[in-house]
């Protein structure tokens, strides 16, 4: 995170707060500043000034959604969630906010997640950078009224342009990168198979050597492509 030092011109970020809950990954964006593409994806921002991105890198917040004993349809979310309303309630009492990511409307996570500078494509179409490897997600985007001073975006470079053996291309048992761009059709039909290897992980993504001490554990993968799967066979 590329947080400037404040002034007394702004608030305090309460990222302190977010990263003790494992929602260590934040980027405040001046709505102002975004393209009008994103905004559009937004719905109604009146009254709110700013844009908060809240990520998770590695695997803290597994483990704090563990501790927590959430049992939802979707436990992430509702930690989340609920992660987010009380450090609203105890760091910004005087703010309004609006949580429209996890919601009903589709939002350009990467588009934002690029403006941040978190997110470089990977073969298989999954977010990369140096520090987290793949093993970073978007939990939540807010829209509030805050006055903090809008974050850097992270400079990082794509690990992919310097990796010569490409091993996440030939660890995906359907070849859906074999043709140089990305065949989700392939992926999809190999995940949907009875004896597929890929019901609750993604053998391209667990072959890539970038940020593997984050890697996510046996649990946590079954969770996340658990629910991905079950989209898969909802809509294809
Ligand atoms: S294995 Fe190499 S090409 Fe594949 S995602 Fe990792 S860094 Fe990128
Ligand atoms: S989930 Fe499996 S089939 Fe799909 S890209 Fe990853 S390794 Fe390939």
């Amino acid at each position: 995170m590329s947080q400037p030092a404040p002034t007394d011109r702004f608030q305090p970020f309460p990222g302190a707060a977010l990263n003790r809950c494992g929602l260590n990954r934040q980027h405040v964006f001046n709505l102002a500043d975004l393209p009008p593409a994103v905004i559009a994806t937004l719905g109604d921002t009146a009254p709110f000034r700013q844009l908060i991105l809240i990520g998770h890198g590695g695997k803290a917040l597994w483990e704090c959604v563990k501790t927590a004993g959430n049992v939802g349809a979707d436990p992430i979310d509702e930690y989340s969630v609920g992660a987010i309303e009380r450090c609203f309630a105890e760091h910004l009492p005087g703010n309004r906010y609006r949580i429209v990511f996890p919601g009903e409307q589709p939002i350009a996570l990467q588009q934002l997640g690029k403006l941040a500078g978190w997110h470089h494509a990977t073969p298989f179409m999954v977010g990369i950078d140096p520090e987290w490897g793949s093993w970073y997600a978007y939990r939540a985007v807010v829209l509030a009224d805050t006055h903090f001073c809008p974050f850097l975006a992270v400079d990082r470079n794509r690990p992919c342009d310097s990796c010569q053996t490409r091993p996440c291309v030939s660890a995906c048992p359907a070849g859906a990168m074999n043709d140089g761009g990305f065949a989700l059709e392939k992926c999809i039909a190999y995940r949907k198979r009875g004896d597929s290897s890929c019901q609750h992980t993604c053998l391209a993504r667990t072959a890539c050597p970038v940020g593997s001490e984050h890697r996510y554990d046996d649990e946590q993968m079954r969770h996340a492509y658990s629910i991905s799967l079950a989209m898969i066979r909802q809509h294809f």
